[in-house]
C-alpha cells in the first residue's frame, strides 16, 4: 500500500482521503445525517440480542486517530445477534470519535444535531467468515453498533477508561484493559436505527451494517476533556493533541435508512 498517513489535520484529514482510498467517494460511505422525516419503520427488524462477557476486554491502545478497546475475539463469547442482523457477529474492539469543543464531535448527525462524541462498538460476521480482516471485506462482514454521547452529568461507566489513558498517551502505547462489560456505556432504550454503510476510517471499506441507537447516553465535559489529552504522536516525536477524529457525513445515494420503532 501506499506511504499515506492519514489523519484529521488539513493535510491529511477527511478531504484528503480519497487520494489515496477512492473508495472514499464510493456509493456506500459513512457517517450519515440520519433524517428522521425520510426514516421508515420496519416492524421485520427484531430486537438487538446483546451478549458480552468482560473478561473478554484485553487491551487498551493509542492508535494515532482514536484509543481502543480490544477484545479477545478467538470465540463466540461477546457477541451481537438480532436487529437487522442473520447470525452472530463478533465483538471485536470499540472506540471514540469526538470534536475539538462540546458542540459537535459525533459522525453521524441526526436531524441537523451534532452530538459531542460518539462511541463505536466493532463486531464481525464470525458464522460466515474465518476472521475479522476477512469480514471487512465483506458486504455482511461488518456490524457496528453506534453511541451518541452528549454532554451531561459525570457518567461513572467511562470512569474506568478515562483514569487509564494518561498511561497511553503516545500513538502506539498500549496496557492491560480488561473486566469491561461495555453493554454498561448502552442507554436504557434500544430503539435503533439501521442502513449499509463503510467504516468511517481508512480503508473505508463497505462492509458494514451500521446500527444507530436513537437514545444518546451522558458524558461529563471534564470526561471528554480527557479524551482531547491523548497524543496522535509518537513518543520522541514534536506533541501533538488528537483534538478531533470525526469524519463528516458523507451522501447517502439512494439508501434508505430503517427504523426499529414508530
Ligand atoms: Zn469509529
Amino acid at each position: 500500500m501506499s506511504g499515506f498517513s492519514w489523519g484529521y489535520g488539513e493535510r491529511d484529514g477527511p478531504v484528503h482521503w480519497n487520494e489515496f482510498f477512492p473508495i472514499a467517494d464510493g456509493d456506500q460511505q459513512s457517517p450519515i445525517e440520519i433524517k428522521t422525516k425520510e426514516v421508515r419503520y420496519d416492524s421485520s427488524l427484531r430486537p438487538l440480542g446483546i451478549k458480552y462477557d468482560a473478561s473478554s476486554a484485553k487491551i487498551i491502545s493509542n492508535s494515532g486517530h482514536s484509543f481502543n478497546v480490544d477484545f479477545d475475539d478467538t470465540d463466540d463469547k461477546s457477541v451481537l445477534r438480532g436487529g437487522p442482523l442473520t447470525g452472530s457477529y463478533r465483538l471485536r474492539q470499540f472506540h471514540f470519535h469526538w470534536g475539538s469543543t462540546d458542540d459537535h464531535g459525533s459522525e453521524h448527525v441526526v436531524d441537523g444535531v451534532r452530538y459531542a462524541a460518539e462511541l463505536h462498538v466493532v463486531h464481525w460476521n464470525s458464522d460466515k467468515y474465518p476472521s475479522f480482516v476477512e469480514a471487512a471485506h465483506e458486504p455482511d462482514g461488518l456490524a457496528v453498533l453506534g453511541i451518541f454521547l452528549q454532554i451531561g452529568e459525570h457518567n461513572p461507566q467511562l470512569q474506568k477508561i478515562t483514569d487509564i489513558l494518561d498511561s497511553i498517551k503516545e500513538k502506539g502505547k498500549q496496557t492491560r484493559f480488561t473486566n469491561f462489560d461495555p453493554v454498561c456505556l448502552l442507554p436504557p432504550c434500544r430503539d435503533y436505527w439501521t442502513y449499509p454503510g463503510s467504516l468511517t476510517v481508512p480503508p473505508l471499506l463497505e462492509s458494514v451494517t451500521w446500527i444507530i441507537l436513537k437514545q444518546p447516553i451522558n458524558i461529563s465535559s471534564q470526561q471528554l476533556a480527557a479524551f482531547r489529552t491523548l497524543l496522535c504522536s509518537r513518543e520522541g516525536e514534536t506533541a501533538a493533541f488528537l483534538l478531533s477524529n470525526h469524519r463528516p457525513p458523507q451522501p447517502l445515494k439512494g439508501r434508505k435508512v430503517r427504523a426499529s420503532f414508530r
